[in-house]
């Protein structure tokens, strides 16, 4: 059985950036239903003990095609969800600390060499977003080098089951920012770097 993952700040920390209706829906709703889905779906099945990781890696194509990737789909977003809200902090002082809000040490070594600097990152971040067609997550993800990588997954996927460690994500489904930002999918993934926890980033990365 999985639960509901506990959010590390209170519900309306991430204004304005994310308002405390969209993260009570998104987290509240959306998240509650993959997690009711999934908690039915493993029930009495060789998922029921494995870790979400695990399902998301093992439920992928083959027979499980044919079941509609039920399993793939509500396992994949507790993941990308987990992760997705566990990266973010409050938003501290005026609301803008776009430029002072950045990752530091080996993660910030590792963006300047494999991207040529934080903002070259950014801009290469924010055009993947935009440009992901339909509902889906941009990531930046390591490989088993540390080598850093920008994808861009559709629906429920995940880095990881391209062998990859997922580090930081935006989640570019409309519900994500539909209800603060109308369909300025841009605007909201602009604003998103004040509230990225690059503490947080930097422990997935060395982990
Ligand atoms: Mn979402």
């Amino acid at each position: 059985m999985f639960s509901l993952i506990s959010l590390p700040y209170a519900p309306d920390a991430l204004e304005p950036v994310i308002s405390q209706e969209t993260i009570e829906f998104h987290h509240g709703k959306h998240l509650q239903t993959y997690v009711d889905n999934l908690n039915k779906l493993i029930a009495g099945t060789e998922f029921e003990s494995m870790p979400l990781e695990e399902i998301v890696c093992k439920s992928q194509g083959g027979i499980f095609l044919a079941q509609g990737h039920d399993y793939f789909n509500n396992a994949g977003q507790i993941l990308n969800h987990n992760l997705y809200f566990t990266q973010f902090k409050a938003v501290t002082g005026d609301g803008v600390q776009v430029t002072a809000n950045a990752p530091t040490g080996a993660l910030l070594d590792a963006i300047n060499r494999d991207f040529g600097s934080f903002e070259a990152f950014k801009a290469e971040f924010e055009q993947k977003g935009v440009t992901l067609f339909g509902s889906g997550w941009v990531w930046l993800a390591a490989d088993k080098d540390g080598k850093l990588v920008i994808t861009q997954e559709s629906n429920a996927n995940n880095p990881i089951t391209k062998g990859l460690k997922p580090l930081m994500t935006m989640d570019v489904w409309e519900h994500a920012y539909y209800i603060d930002y109308r369909n300025r999918r841009a605007a909201h993934l602009q604003a998103l770097w004040q509230i990225i926890n690059w503490e947080e980033i930097s422990r997935r990365f060395k982990e």
